[in-house]
């Protein structure tokens, strides 16, 4: 099979989050299984240029057609760890990649409807057919629109769809003007059964475009999939995911370990396994030594994490404290997006100054991450929905035991060591139900308990943490038997 992977993200060379990790790992086992795969990204003047070998230009005057204009690109090639990545370069007025930043601007949404056209563009163009597009977010939400409004009477007949939901908090609702830039009819898209919003009306919803008009859906985990089916977190879409049951399901993503394995991690002082855990102290040292906190008989409590109201910051902080109290360390690796949250965890920051037991780190820093998973013994996360989550899942890899709500993909690869009906050796973590201070405490003070007390427990739970196989192995297969199903 080809297929062809567009996302606003990949890792290393564009990565804000889990979507990043998603697309290289996926796309990764894909090209392993002897799959063609090609990943189409824009060319961001932010891309980690360093991580990319060969890059060159493919494709020149890709004119692309945006409202009444047509504007001009370029096509650029190169592998990113032996995947290949064609990263559309534009040459805008608007300057639409060239903002130093992935997202946040506020034409986001023109943005990235421009990126889904120049795709598509570039495809027919370039004489490329893929048997699948695999569009990611509501950023590519408009490419099966289009796929099947134009390119399919253009002769791209026998391309299928495939849409993979990352997060329902983010779904580009924006005027329905988007749909002319990219030469699509509102008049026969406006409707409720296609694009407009269903809670505005006059909007259109981009990523409602990409759940409608692919051939299959997906989500990056079982139970986001049935919370957004059924609950409130399908923030207005769940109607409509009911109505399209039939083509939509949960596959849970898996962590690439050629990036994250401790057995091989060349951005740690020291790998080691499940058979060689006492090894771990050593990057433990290294960690502290690094953060400037002492050496002292405590466990390391951490969070890497994008500080948002989705992470439940108000329970990181609470969090922090409470692990202070109990006895711990604490190390938080994390970047706030919004300026209020920034200054509230820069005034914690500034109060921990002195102390010998804390560090946070304001900011985003791949190569710290690794550092703090080999290091730590606990890691926090306390989201209020949390679609899947890689970071409970390289933690374990690490063999750093994780605390976390049972929401989403959380619940579906913790595994609560008291309360569990699974065997003790799938038992990995701890789980709690409530969004408060006192659920948290009732799980990350079991935790730190059995640190402090039951140490051979604690050291086993590491271990069915490290065994446990998240690896993209399974979620391959399965995504591979989607693209077959929509092709067959
Ligand atoms: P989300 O996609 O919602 O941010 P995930 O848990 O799915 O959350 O993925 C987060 C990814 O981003 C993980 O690979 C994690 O290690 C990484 N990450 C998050 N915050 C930081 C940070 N401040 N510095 C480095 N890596 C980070």
């Amino acid at each position: 099979m080809y297929i062809a992977m567009v996302s606003a993200e990949c890792a290393p060379v564009a990565k804000a989050g889990g979507l990043g990790d998603f697309v290289h790992g996926l796309s990764r086992e894909i090209a392993i299984r002897g799959h063609g795969v090609e990943i189409f990204l824009p060319k961001y003047d932010s891309l980690r240029f360093d991580r990319i070998t060969g890059m060159t230009k493919v494709y020149r005057d890709l004119w692309v057609p945006f409202y009444d204009q047509w504007i001009h690109c370029d096509v650029d090639h190169g592998e990113v760890d032996g995947l290949s990545c064609f990263f559309i370069d534009e040459h805008a007025p608007q300057a639409f990649f060239r903002r130093g930043k992935i997202y946040g601007d506020r034409d986001d949404a023109e943005r990235f409807a421009f990126f889904s056209r120049a795709v598509m563009e570039y495809l027919l163009k370039a004489d490329k057919r893929p048997d699948i597009i695999h569009c990611n977010d509501w950023q590519t939400g408009l490419i099966p629109v289009l796929l099947f409004e134009i390119y399919q009477g253009l002769g791209m007949t026998n391309t299928r769809a495939c849409f993979t939901l990352h997060n329902m908090g983010h779904q580009g609702v924006v005027g329905e003007n988007i749909l002319r830039q990219v030469g699509l009819r509102p008049e026969r898209l406006m409707v409720a059964e296609r694009l407009q919003d269903p809670r505005n009306h006059r909007a259109v919803n981009l990523m409602k475009g990409g759940i409608v008009f692919s051939n299959y859906v997906t989500t990056v985990s079982p139970r986001y999939a049935w919370e957004i089916q059924h609950t409130d977190q399908g923030m207005g879409l769940q109607g409509l995911l009911q109505l399209h049951d039939r083509k939509f399901g949960g596959v849970l993503n898996g962590i690439d370990d050629a990036v994250w394995n401790p057995e091989l991690d060349t951005h740690i002082p020291q790998t080691y396994g499940p058979d060689t855990l006492p090894l771990k102290a050593v990057n433990k040292r290294a960690l502290r030594e690094r953060l400037g906190l002492q050496d002292a008989f405590k466990p390391i409590v951490c969070v890497v994490s994008r500080l948002d109201g989705q992470k439940g910051v108000h329970l990181i902080r609470h969090g922090i404290y409470y692990a202070l109290e109990q006895g711990c360390q604490v190390v938080l690796l994390g970047s706030a997006p919004d300026p209020v949250v920034q200054a509230d965890f820069l005034r914690i920051k500034q109060e921990m100054e002195s102390s010998p037991d804390c560090h946070l780190e304001l900011a985003y820093d791949e190569e710290l991450s690794h550092l703090i998973y080999a290091g730590a013994d606990v890691i926090l996360i306390p989201s209020v929905y949390e679609p899947c989550g890689l970071t409970q899942m390289i933690a374990m890899k690490y063999g750093v035991v994780p605390v976390v709500r049972r929401v989403g993909g959380l619940a579906d690869t913790v595994f609560d060591a008291n309360y569990s009906d699974k065997a003790f050796e799938e038992r990995n973590g701890y789980l709690f139900d409530d969004l408060t201070e006192a659920g948290l405490e009732s799980a990350l003070g079991r935790a730190i308990g059995l640190w402090l007390r039951f140490p051979e427990y604690f050291r086993q739970l590491r271990v069915n943490g490290m065994r446990a196989d998240n690896s993209w192995s399974r979620p391959g297969q399965q995504y591979l038997d989607i693209y077959q199903h929509i092709c067959a």
